[in-house]
């Protein structure tokens, strides 16, 4: 619904926080190469839009208009006239040089002070699905600020209206944070740099990041560049500023970082002790095949293991899902409902997986302890979420019965492998159970994202009469936990 160029939207600017190469990519890409948002994003995003309609007034009455142009009209209008608050407001602020600046704020508020509007003028709101706003997000205010100056006269003062939603309608969370001071300068330079970028020749190098590149629609054309290339951008555990200087010396392939000389590759910044281990991870890449890095030993064996993956959300800590297995065909799955008040643990079976409700973490915990047993046999996860949620959200005697049994398999392989997986996949945070599940045979569901599984989730608690869909939690879940017995039994018969 927005205009077409020679236009600069808010949501550019955002990009710069994120990834440049994005902003060269809408101006200059292919676009046959460019999908729709993954679904991911676009649970994301109606996650947020959900959020929105949750805090903020119901309006007056629904608007329907014709294009980007009427909306804008329509806005400046209800500006002119006073009306108290507005929704989406869409403000187009020219920047010379026939560039505009185009943006909708989720809402602008009427606020008492002389401008040119008359004896008022209007302050933005942004509604966001977090607690914390992110740089991005204060450039996007901070536009919205100066652009409703450059209308009214007047700097308002901007707000973030920040929460989250738990499980249930009625449990929206809402913080004001107001945000003053200088805009203008901030602005300036924003567009200037995203003009800048849009007038480089070449696109910007790829950097994979895993806060920006999953919800990228540019995303498999960069994977598919990076991978024809054999672009250093794909090694996982490579600092950005020392993918930087191996750039500025022309070393940006796999290979190249494989076969520099160790005491020179030393010499580049945050490398540090890691190079040898990058290097490793080069090689595993150019192979194909996994690359041993240290002894390999103390693997805890598979005989009367059992398995944990558990599906969390921060703030508050809180495991919705618990995923457990002892073995190929035994997955079992609790979900945490406390719609179900009291009622004791309830089992259903979902596509043959038995799935047991409970009505709060600690009988959740329970569940774990009876599948875990009495023994100490090891309990083996994917990552240190499981021990910090374990010690969050446990209750003591439970706490004390499984912490010492806990066994992080992704750090005992990182520690001792190099494995051929792209930092795309991987994300930066670690070597993730989706990139490796293809390598161990486990196939993921097709919607594979956390954030499909847990608004499934989200929507059945509200209305839990039909299980079925329940159906892409618990594939969700099960792929991972799968996933942990199969990557076990591949490392145990290396
Ligand atoms: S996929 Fe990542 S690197 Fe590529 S343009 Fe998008 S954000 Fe940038």
């Amino acid at each position: 619904m927005q205009p077409s160029q020679p236009i600069i939207r808010v949501t550019d600017l955002i990009w710069i926080e994120r990834c440049p190469r994005h902003l060269w990519l809408e101006a200059h890409g292919d676009p046959s190469t460019k999908v729709q948002r993954t679904r991911g994003a676009t649970v994301l995003a109606a996650q947020g839009r959900q959020h929105e309609q949750a805090v903020l007034p119901v309006p007056d009455a629904v608007v329907v208009v014709r294009d980007w142009q009427d909306q804008v009209e329509r806005t400046l209008a209800d500006l002119r006239a006073g009306t108290q608050g507005i929704q989406q407001a869409a403000l187009s602020v020219p920047l010379g040089d026939q560039t505009t600046l185009v943006g909708c704020v989720d809402r602008v508020v009427r606020v008492t002070g002389r401008s040119d509007l008359g004896d008022w003028f209007y302050e933005p709101i942004e509604v966001k699905w977090i607690a914390e706003p992110t740089p991005a997000h204060m450039l996007q205010l901070q536009c919205y600020r100066w652009m409703l100056e450059q209308i009214q006269g007047v700097l308002p003062d901007g707000q973030f209206w920040l929460g989250a939603m738990g499980h249930g309608s009625d449990r929206v969370a809402k913080e004001i944070r107001r945000i003053t001071g200088p805009a203008a300068e901030q602005v300036a330079a924003a567009v200037e740099r995203v003009l800048d970028i849009t007038r480089q020749p070449v696109a910007p190098p790829i950097w994979f990041d895993d806060k920006a590149c999953p919800y990228c629609p540019w995303n498999q054309a960069c994977e598919h560049t990076a991978r024809t290339t054999q672009d250093s951008a794909l090694l996982p555990g490579l600092r950005r500023k020392t993918a930087t200087a191996l750039r500025q010396d022309n070393i940006t392939t796999l290979t190249a970082i494989a076969e520099l000389a160790p005491a020179h590759l030393a010499t580049y910044p945050e490398v540090g002790k890691q190079g040898p281990k990058l290097q490793a991870q080069a090689r595993a890449m150019c192979t194909g095949q996994p690359v041993r890095i240290g002894p390999a030993t103390g693997l805890p064996p598979m005989d009367g293991a059992c398995y944990l993956d558990l599906e969390t959300t921060e703030q508050p800590a809180r495991v919705w899902a618990f995923g457990m297995a002892r073995g190929p065909a035994d997955t079992q799955i609790v979900l945490v409902v406390p719609e179900i008040g009291t009622t004791p643990a309830r089992p259903i079976r979902i596509a043959g997986i038995s799935v047991i409700l409970v009505p709060d973490m600690a009988a959740g915990w329970d569940q774990v302890a009876a599948v875990a047993g009495p023994g100490n046999g090891p309990v083996i996860h994917w990552s240190r979420y499981e021990q910090r949620f374990l010690r969050v959200t446990a209750p003591p005697p439970l706490q004390a019965a499984l912490s010492s049994r806990l066994v992080d398999l992704q750090h005992w392989t990182t520690t001792n492998y190099a494995l051929p997986m792209s930092r795309n996949a991987t994300g930066t945070g670690g070597v993730s159970a989706k990139a490796l599940s293809a390598w161990v045979g486990v196939q993921r569901p097709v919607d594979d994202s956390f954030a499909v599984a847990e608004q499934a989730f989200r929507h059945w608690c509200m209305d839990p009469a039909d299980t079925t869909r329940l159906l892409p939690v618990v594939t969700y879940v099960a792929a991972d936990v799968q996933f942990l017995v199969a990557i076990h039994a591949q490392l145990a018969a290396y």
